[in-house]
C-alpha cells in the first residue's frame, strides 16, 4: 500500500489517562480538541469514555456536536470557546455546555437558551479567554444565581514548575471563586503536575494523554510508518530532490517514501530529522516534499518495506524539537490521508 500508517494506540491512550487519573486528588475529564489532537475525536472519546471518562472539553461548538454524535447522551461535553452567535442550534442539539467568556456570552446564552446548561471560563492573567476580574465580580451574582455546571481558568506557563506565573493565577482563580459552591477546573496537564492545589473539583489533561511533554511518564500513542515507493543508487557528485538542497559525497542509496509536509511532517524539520529502519538511523536528505521524503538508507544492509518516523526510537518530541516547534503542533498537524490503524 502506497498510503503512509499511522497507528493509533488506544491501550497507551488509556494508561496515560489512568496515571493523569492517579496523579489527580480529584474527578480527571479529558480534552479532544482538534479532533482529539489529531488522532480522531470519536476514537480517542469512545475509548475514554468506556474508561469512565464523564467530561470532554472541546474548542467549538461544531466540534462538541460531532463529538456528542458520537458519544451519545450520556457525558458532559464543556466548550471553550463559549457560546458564539451561531451556535447555539449546536449548543442546544449537542447538549453542549459552552464556558462563557464575556457578559456577552452570559447574555446571549441567558436570552437564547434559558435553563440550558453553561459555565464560566474565568481570565487569570493569560489574557487570552474568559471575564477579567472587575468584569466577573459585575456580573457574578446574576451568574451563580443560575447555577453554573463549572468555573474554569488556565494557566500559562503550567510546563514550568517553579514559574511564579503558576502561583499567581492559583491566588487570583482563589480570589474570584472561593465561597462559591460550583465545581472549579484550574489544571490541564501541566497543572496536574504542579499538586493538589491547582486540582479543585475536576482536571482537564489534553497532552499528557496523547503522548506529549510536559508528563515525562507519558506513553506514546501514535507511530507512524512511510513505505517505500522506490530505491535507487546515487552516484557522489548527483543531487536529490528540489532545489539540488543535498549531494551525495560519496556512492549512496537512496529510498523514496511515501508521506511530505501535505501529511503534516514539517518542512522544516527535514535537515535535522532521520526516518528509522528498526534501531538504525537513515537521515532525511535533500527538501521534503508534498508527498514524498527521501532518505538515506546506504548503511542498511537490506532495505525495508517501510521506515519509521515516530515510534520507538523518535517521540513526537524529538520531531518536534527538530521542526522548531511542539509536540501539540506535531499531532495535531497530523494529515487526512494516513491509512490509521488502532491498536485496541
Ligand atoms: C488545550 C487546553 C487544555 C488542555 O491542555 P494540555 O496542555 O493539552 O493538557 C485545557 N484547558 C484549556 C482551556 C485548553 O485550551
Amino acid at each position: 500500500m502506497s498510503s503512509a500508517k499511522l497507528t493509533i494506540n488506544l491501550e497507551s491512550l488509556v494508561q496515560n489517562w489512568r496515571a493523569l487519573n492517579a496523579l489527580s486528588s480529584t474527578q480527571t475529564g479529558a480534552v479532544v480538541k482538534a479532533d482529539g489532537y489529531g488522532l480522531g475525536a470519536d476514537i480517542v472519546g469512545r475509548a475514554l469514555l468506556r474508561e469512565g471518562v464523564q467530561s470532554f472539553f472541546v474548542a467549538t461548538a461544531l466540534e462538541g456536536k460531532t463529538l456528542r454524535d458520537a458519544l451519545g447522551g450520556g457525558p458532559n461535553i464543556y466548550v471553550f470557546s463559549g457560546h458564539m452567535e451561531g451556535d447555539t442550534g449546536a449548543i442546544r442539539n449537542g447538549a453542549l455546555t459552552p464556558m462563557l467568556n464575556s457578559t456577552n456570552q452570559l447574555l446571549r446564552h441567558l436570552e437564547t437558551l434559558p435553563g440550558h446548561l453553561f459555565g464560566i471560563q474565568l481570565d487569570t492573567g493569560m489574557n487570552r479567554l474568559g471575564m477579567e476580574p472587575n468584569e466577573w465580580f459585575a456580573v457574578r451574582d446574576i451568574a451563580i444565581g443560575q447555577r453554573p455546571a463549572l468555573i474554569i481558568s488556565h494557566l500559562a506557563c503550567a510546563d514550568i514548575a517553579d514559574h511564579p506565573m503558576n502561583i499567581s493565577q492559583l491566588e487570583t482563580f482563589q480570589m474570584m471563586t472561593n465561597g462559591l459552591d460550583i465545581p472549579r477546573s484550574l489544571a490541564a496537564t501541566g497543572g496536574i503536575l504542579l499538586g493538589k492545589a491547582y486540582h479543585f473539583e475536576m482536571t482537564r489533561p489534553g497532552i499528557g494523554l496523547y503522548g506529549g511533554m510536559p508528563f515525562a511518564d507519558t506513553l506514546p500513542v501514535v507511530s507512524l510508518d512511510l513505505p517505500i515507493i522506490q530505491v535507487r543508487n546515487v552516484l557522489s557528485g548527483e543531487t536529490v530532490g528540489y532545489g539540488n538542497s543535498w549531494f551525495a559525497t560519496c556512492d549512496s542509496k537512496i529510498a523514496t517514501v511515501s508521506g511530505g509536509y501535505a501529511d503534516g511532517i514539517i518542512r522544516a524539520m527535514g535537515p535535522n530529522t532521520s526516518l528509522y529502519a528498526g534501531d538504525t538511523a537513515c537521515p532525511i536528505v535533500g527538501r521534503i516534499s508534498m508527498d514524498l521524503i527521501t532518505a538515506d538508507i546506504t548503511n542498511l544492509s537490506e532495505t525495508p518495506d517501510s521506515l519509521q518516523l515516530l515510534g520507538k526510537r523518535q517521540t513526537v518530541e524529538t520531531v518536534a524539537s527538530a521542526a522548531g516547534t511542539i509536540g501539540y503542533e506535531i499531532l495535531t498537524s497530523l494529515g487526512q490521508r494516513y491509512y490509521r490503524s488502532i491498536i485496541e
